[in-house]
């Protein structure tokens, strides 16, 4: 996609300034095309749009809203081969990934909510011979999304899908770095039958910027962030002058919790999974892995042997295991995380650099280090990248103390087939997604979202329209 516009009120169009920025292939350094840069002026008139199409969207039914969704779900299943070469055009993730992960889950997001929001029903309490009282529920009004780069069309339908199904309209801001697929999907709202302002997306950069204006503005309602912890802190500060209502998917550091009496295969296979698909940039990455000792050595040896074995490379290649990371800014970044590990004291097993065999693009090798332990900044940090540390524990006790030892609650995994150990292990640890012996295994109608600084709130299922609605309670005096 060689011009990237802004979607307003149903049209494509440039910044009033003219203003643009660069879209670069990370896996080639070549740039794209150019992306239009939105400032306040393209905030005001999208958020006016959408405020205006509020009042008839608002007013359509479930079913209704419901029919446009599931066409929203064809034709992104339709243009699939595009959707996911745009995606790995602008991220450098794995073609194939992109095809059997992103694009088929967002297609599942407009479908899951198209069918749920029809089953949706609220409460009634009768004070018998008093009173009956019932709740409705009802759009919020006009909603800001703002979507991450790491899995771009997959985490912007989780928000958009279930904000259009409740009867809000929609202003989104897609990262940065992954602008094109929002906009095909704007495209595909519009051959979709969305009507015009209901979906709005603004193009630009997050602080002191369309992010930031998206957020401040004073006719949105509700904001919904996918990004990092420090993000939702400064979408908070600027969120609070108008109170709006924020629903916040955060960081990780994530531990992955593997006992010795696991099933090894299944442990060792998942775990390469977890550690390094999607370069390791996805929140949900098992990013510390804690191993029972008697296990320790086996499971670190068999973990360095696979990580080697996984093909570093061209996106675009069926072989291809691990792309290249977002940018070379994020790669100095990771890069930076291990050298510091190094310095205190770490062991890289494997990785740790640039593949030798790819001149041009950010990628970077599958990495496992140990001898750190919870005093280090690569342990108690978000990485983003491929790179896991792996460390041994005694007792159950330990590992929960090291696993709850950090700021982030996001995800956790733990591996064992002693299923009251399951049972109590689960219960202590302090993250909002637990699995046990699985990993990502989601099932949309459950509460998704983190504990202490990894988020506020819960999406999926209900829990997405208890924060895409309003209750109003109606008692009527009998
Ligand atoms: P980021 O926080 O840098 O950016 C996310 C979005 O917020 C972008 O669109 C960006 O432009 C915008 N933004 C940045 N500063 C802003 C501001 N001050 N006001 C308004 N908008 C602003 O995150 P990223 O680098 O794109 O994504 C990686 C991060 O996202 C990681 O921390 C990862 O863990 C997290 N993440 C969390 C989940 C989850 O479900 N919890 C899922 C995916 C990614």
């Amino acid at each position: 996609m060689e011009r990237v516009l802004h979607f307003i009120d149903g049209a494509f169009v440039p910044s009033e300034d003219g203003r643009t920025f660069d879209n670069l292939n990370p896996a080639t350094g070549e740039r794209i095309g150019t992306v239009a840069e939105g400032g306040r002026a393209e905030i005001d008139k999208a958020v006016r749009a959408a405020r205006r199409a509020f009042r008839t969207w608002s007013r359509t039914t479930a079913q209704e809203r419901a029919a446009i969704l599931h066409r929203i779900a064809n034709l992104i299943e339709e243009n699939l081969e595009e959707l996911a070469l745009l995606e790995t055009t602008d991220t450098g993730k794995p073609l194939s990934l992109a095809k059997s992960l992103d694009i088929p889950r967002s297609a599942y997001n407009f479908r899951f909510f198209a069918d749920f929001v029809k089953g949706l029903s609220t409460e009634t309490f009768e004070m018998e011979g008093v009173a009956l009282n019932y709740a409705l529920r009802r759009p919020v009004g006009v909603a800001g999304l703002i979507s991450p780069w790491n899995l771009p069309l997959f985490l912007l339908t989780w928000k958009v899908a279930p904000c259009l199904a409740a009867g809000n309209t929609c202003v989104i801001k897609p990262a940065e770095l992954t602008p094109t697929t929002a906009t095909k999907l704007a495209e595909i709202c519009k051959q979709a039958g969305v009507p015009d302002g209901v979906v709005n997306v603004v193009h630009g950069f997050g602080p002191d910027a369309a992010g930031q204006f998206l957020t401040e503005h004073e006719d949105v309602d509700l904001i919904s962030l996918t990004g990092e912890t420090t993000t939702g802190k400064a979408v908070m500060r600027s969120a609070a002058s108008t109170l709006k209502r924020l629903s916040f998917e955060l960081g990780g550091k994530n531990p992955n919790i593997v006992f010795a009496d696991c099933d090894f295969e299944d442990a060792i296979a998942t775990t390469v999974r977890s550690s390094f698909v999607n370069q390791g940039e996805v929140c949900l990455c098992g990013s510390r892995i804690y191993v029972e000792r008697p296990l320790y050595d086996r499971f670190v040896e068999a973990l360095v042997d696979r990580a080697r074995k996984l093909r570093v490379g061209d996106p675009l290649d069926p072989q291809t295991d691990v792309g290249s990371l977002i940018s070379e800014e994020h790669l100095e970044r990771v890069h930076g995380f291990v050298r510091r590990a190094v310095e205190q004291g770490g062991r890289v097993l494997v990785g740790g650099k640039r593949p030798e065999h790819l001149k041009r693009g950010a990628f970077y090798e599958p990495t496992v280090i140990v001898d750190v332990d919870e005093t280090c900044e690569i342990t108690r940090q978000e990485v983003f990248g491929p790179v896991v540390t792996v460390q041994p524990f005694d007792t159950e006790e330990e590992v929960i103390r090291l696993a709850n030892d950090t700021h982030y609650g996001l995800s956790a995994t733990l591996w064992t087939s002693n299923l009251k150990r399951a049972h109590r292990v689960a219960g202590e640890l302090e993250a909002g997604v637990i699995w046990v012996n699985t990993w990502f295994l989601r099932d949309l109608r459950t509460p998704f979202g983190g504990m202490k600084q990894s988020g506020i709130g819960r999406e999926g299922g209900v829990h997405s329209f208890e924060f895409f609605t309003e209750l109003k309670n109606v008692c009527i005096k009998l």
